[in-house]
C-alpha cells in the first residue's frame, strides 16, 4: 500500500493514530516498575472489556490462534472429548488444532452462513449424561461468513443439561466491537487478539480465564510450554513475563482498553451497529445477498457478500488492490470465490465506510457486474445521515 486509504479487511483493522504512537516506545527494561505500570492496567482494562469480575487475563506475544491453543492445552488432556460446530474457516481451524492435539472432537457440520446449532448442541449435551464432553468450543463471530452466533444460547443449553463442560469462546472478531459478556454467558475461556477490536498491530494473544478453567489447569496433560498459564501467572506475580514481553504492544493494549471504556462499551457497540447497517443497506441496494442466511445472524464487524453465480469473487479483491489500492477481504474455504468481505470493525467512520462502499461499486462496475454507480453509496448515506441526526438529537 502506498496510499493512506483505509483497509476494509476484517482485521488487522485501521489503527487510530494515538494507538499507533502508544506502541512506539523506546526500549524499556521489562522487569522494571515502569513495565508493571503498563502490564497491570492493560490486564485490568481487558477484564473490563470482557465484562468480568473474576476472570484472570493472560496476554501472550502471539496472535489469536495461540489463544485457541492456550485454551485447549492448558485445560484438556489428549483423548478428551470436545464439542464444536464448523460453520466457517475459523471454527474449522480451531477444530483442526484440537485434532492435532489428540482431542476427540465431536464436530457438528453446519452450512456456512448459518450460526451455531444451539438446539443441536442442547440435544447432544442432554444426551451426554456421563459427561464425557469436557469442553464446548464456540466461535462467536465467524469472520469468514460474517455470522454472529448466540453464545448466551449455548450457555443455556449447557445449563439446561446441568452439564459441567468448560465453555471456550473465540471472540477474536467480536470482543471490543460487539456485545460480549464473559460473566453473564458463563464463559470459561475467551480468546481474542490485538489486531481486531483492540485496533492494534497483530502480535498479542489475549485470553480471559474463569476460576473454573484455572482449576482445570493442574490436571490437564496436553503438552504446553510457551503458552503455559502457570508460568505466565507466576511471571505476573513478579510484575514480569516468563520471557520477553512485547512492551510496546502492551502499552498499546492499555490505551486501547482505555479508549473503548472511555467511549463506553455500549456506545462502541452502537457505533459498529450503525456502520454495519450502512454497509448492509448498500449491499441490498446492489441487489446482492449476504452470506449470513438471516438478519439475526448479521455480524456488525464484517459483511460477507455473495457475488453472482459463475463470477469469481476473488477478482473483486485483486482488482480493488491493483487499481484503487484498497483492500477487501477474500472468501475463505467453502466460500472462496463466492463471497468478498467488507470489514467494518475498529474505529471506522461514516466517511471511511462510504469510501469503501464507493470503491466496491467502481470495482464491480469495472468487472462487468450489474451495479449502478452510487446506488449503494446513496443507501448508506441515507442510513448514516438518519442515524447521525438521531445521535445529534440525543446529545442535545
Ligand atoms: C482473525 C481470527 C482468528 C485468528 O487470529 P490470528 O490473530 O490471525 O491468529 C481466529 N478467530 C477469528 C474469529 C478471527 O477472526
Amino acid at each position: 500500500m502506498t496510499t493512506q486509504n483505509p483497509v476494509f479487511i476484517p482485521g488487522p483493522t485501521n489503527m487510530p493514530e494515538a494507538l499507533r504512537r502508544a506502541c512506539d516506545l523506546p526500549t524499556m527494561d521489562h522487569r522494571s516498575p515502569a513495565f508493571a505500570d503498563i502490564l497491570h492496567p492493560a490486564l485490568a482494562g481487558v477484564k473490563q472489556v470482557l465484562k468480568s469480575k473474576d476472570a484472570e487475563i493472560f496476554v501472550f506475544p502471539a496472535t489469536g490462534t495461540a489463544g485457541w491453543e492456550a485454551a485447549i492445552t492448558n485445560t484438556l488432556s489428549p483423548g478428551d472429548k470436545v464439542l464444536a460446530a464448523r460453520n466457517g474457516m475459523f471454527s474449522h481451524k480451531w477444530i483442526d488444532m484440537c485434532q492435532r492435539h489428540g482431542l476427540d472432537v465431536q464436530v457438528v457440520d453446519v452450512t456456512w452462513g448459518e450460526g451455531l446449532p444451539v438446539a443441536q448442541f442442547a440435544d447432544i449435551l442432554a444426551a451426554d449424561t456421563a459427561h464425557q464432553i469436557k469442553a464446548v468450543l464456540a466461535t462467536h463471530n465467524e469472520t469468514a461468513t460474517g455470522v454472529v452466533s448466540d453464545i448466551a444460547g449455548v450457555r443455556r443449553a449447557l445449563d439446561a443439561a446441568s452439564h459441567p463442560a468448560l465453555f471456550f469462546v473465540d471472540g477474536v472478531s467480536s470482543i471490543g466491537s460487539m456485545p460480549f459478556d464473559f460473566d453473564a454467558w458463563g464463559v470459561d475461556i475467551a480468546v481474542t487478539g490485538s489486531q481486531k477490536g483492540f485496533m492494534l498491530p497483530a502480535g498479542l494473544a489475549i485470553i480471559g480465564v474463569s476460576p473454573k478453567a484455572m482449576a482445570a489447569i493442574e490436571g490437564a496433560t496436553c503438552a504446553r510450554t510457551f503458552l503455559d498459564i502457570r508460568d505466565m501467572k507466576k511471571g505476573y506475580e513478579a510484575n514480569a513475563y516468563p520471557y520477553t514481553p512485547s512492551v510496546g504492544l502492551l502499552n498499546g493494549l492499555k490505551m486501547a482498553a482505555d479508549m473503548l471504556l472511555d467511549e463506553g462499551l455500549d456506545n462502541v457497540f452502537a457505533r459498529h451497529a450503525r456502520i454495519a447497517d450502512g454497509v448492509r443497506a448498500a449491499v441490498h441496494a446492489w441487489g446482492m445477498e449476504l452470506c449470513a442466511v438471516s438478519p439475526d445472524l448479521y455480524s456488525n464487524t464484517v459483511s460477507a457478500i455473495r457475488t453472482p453465480e459463475g463470477f469469481d469473487a476473488g477478482r473483486i479483491c485483486s482488482h480493488a488492490a491493483a487499481r484503487y489500492d484498497v483492500a477487501f477481504g477474500a472468501g475463505l474455504g467453502d466460500v472462496a470465490g463466492k463471497v468478498f468481505r467488507i470489514g467494518h470493525l475498529g474505529r471506522l467512520t461514516d466517511v471511511q465506510a462510504l469510501s469503501g462502499i464507493a470503491t466496491a461499486e467502481m470495482v464491480m462496475a469495472d468487472l462487468g457486474l450489474d451495479i449502478t454507480l452510487g446506488s449503494g453509496v446513496a443507501a448508506a448515506q441515507e442510513t448514516y445521515r438518519q442515524s447521525a441526526a438521531t445521535l445529534a438529537l440525543a446529545a442535545e
